[in-house]
């Protein structure tokens, strides 16, 4: 049994239900987070909820709640399904209304929406390198926000998927801007770059975490455009998200990187990414 929260109330999910004529479902006019429990401690609980915060004002949704509250609930999701890793996801649309419009009614109330599932695959030092596949980025303007609007995302992993990838990585006008649900990192010559926030690609919490951590440990991180012969030729080259923390990608349309192996500064990372875990669970 899972149990969800659903406007004001915890519910079993197979219980749970929202109007067809929600914005979400009507226009992807919603926004999400997706955040990782380790032993049922919410990791970085405060970024997550301050790109929410972000999301949602550029959207100019306004929600009831308080941070303070919505951390709490999450928290309660957490506590009230077993699994002692999960992946949470919080949804809030702008909500149902009578009558399908583009234009929003300023009264509408959004929905709110958490659920959990099992994390099955934690971050581990023996987790497989994955394989991707390059393709030119055809996404909106706007990707640094959160939006539920992935029809781009769905097509790219249903193209990997049936191509034998694991992951799609996307490059705009030769340069490369991340993951079909992931953001990047290239290393050359021990130093580590990953492409700028401001190459339209999602804020993602594990990049902060990884940039963090590069730092921590006395390496180079440097936030520039990553061209696709610098890919080519790059030692190694990772993909970070919540829900699968750091991976190596060995080849990409089916050419090496680097030498086809877990890279030494890779596992360097990895090592510090799972204190970092260790680090949170109280
Ligand atoms: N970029 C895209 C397009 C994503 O969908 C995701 C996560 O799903 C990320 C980057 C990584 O973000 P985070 O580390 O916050 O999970």
């Amino acid at each position: 049994m899972s149990i969800c929260y659903l406007n004001g109330n915890f519910v079993e999910l197979s219980k749970a239900s929202i109007s067809p004529l929600d914005r979400g479902f009507l226009f992807g006019d919603s926004v999400y987070e997706v955040l990782a429990a380790y032993e049922k401690n919410l990791f970085r609980l405060d970024d997550h909820m301050e790109r929410l915060k972000k999301n949602l004002q550029s959207l100019s949704i306004n929600i009831a709640l308080e941070n303070s509250e919505i951390k709490s609930i999450l928290q309660k999701v957490c506590e009230k399904n077993s699994e002692k890793n999960q992946i949470i996801y919080l949804q809030i649309s702008r909500g149902a209304e009578a009558i399908r419009n583009h234009i929003p009614i300023k009264e509408t109330q959004p929905t709110i929406f958490i659920c959990s599932f099992e994390l099955k695959n934690v971050p581990s030092e023996k987790n497989d390198p994955i394989t991707a596949v390059l393709n030119p980025d055809i996404r909106w303007k706007k990707s640094s926000i959160k939006s539920n609007s992935l029809l781009a995302n769905v097509l790219y992993k249903m193209h990997a998927n049936d191509e034998g990838y694991d992951e799609l990585l996307m490059s705009d006008d030769g340069f490369l801007t991340e993951g079909a649900v992931s953001n990047l990192f290239c290393v050359k010559e021990k130093k580590i770059f990953t492409p700028p926030l401001e190459s339209n690609i999602l804020p993602g919490v594990t990049r902060k975490v990884i940039i963090e951590i590069i730092k921590d440990i006395n390496l180079s991180c440097e936030e520039v455009k990553i061209d696709e012969e610098f890919l080519f030729n790059s030692d190694e080259l990772w993909i970070t998200n919540t829900t699968k923390g750091i991976l190596p990608v060995i080849k990409v349309n089916n050419k090496k990187i680097g030498n086809g192996a877990k890279g030494e500064i890779y596992r360097l990372v990895m090592k510090a990414f799972l204190r970092k875990i260790e680090d949170s669970i109280i």
